[in-house]
């Protein structure tokens, strides 16, 4: 449903990790403050690759800090969730699709299988 970040959400109780239907904040049904995510948008190039926490919704964009107290608005489809969590700490699992070259995360589950999508879950609906 376009649009339904803007709207009040039920807040998550735990920080999620990435799963077949949901590998990105926009994707995410409960969102919870504070989650981790890695940036994936180009813009700016310098800020591409970096881990950061959500922080809130401002219109349409998903607002995140970064560790270095930076706050950059983002189109919530552009923040990857992480793999898994160890140690509390997020670990993301990137590859870049190779059919459009958007990078995206793995599930724990593919990671543990050794069966890596190679293309982004948008190229394999086709
Ligand atoms: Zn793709």
């Amino acid at each position: 449903m376009p649009g339904a970040e803007e709207g009040p959400f039920k807040q998550a109780s735990n920080f999620s990790v990435a799963t077949a239907e949901a590998r990105n904040l926009r994707d995410l049904r409960n969102r919870k403050y504070g989650q981790p995510i890695y940036v994936s948008s180009d813009h700016p190039l310098a800020r591409k690759g970096q881990t950061a926490t959500w922080e809130k919704f401002n219109v349409r964009l998903a607002v995140v800090k970064f560790l270095d107290g930076v706050v950059l608005g983002y189109d919530p489809a552009d923040l990857l969730l992480p793999t898994c969590f160890e140690n509390a700490r997020p670990v993301f699992e990137i590859r870049t699709c190779q059919s459009c070259r958007a990078p995206f995360t793995l599930t724990q589950q593919e990671v543990e299988e050794k069966q890596e999508p190679t293309r982004c879950p948008a190229c394999l609906e086709f």
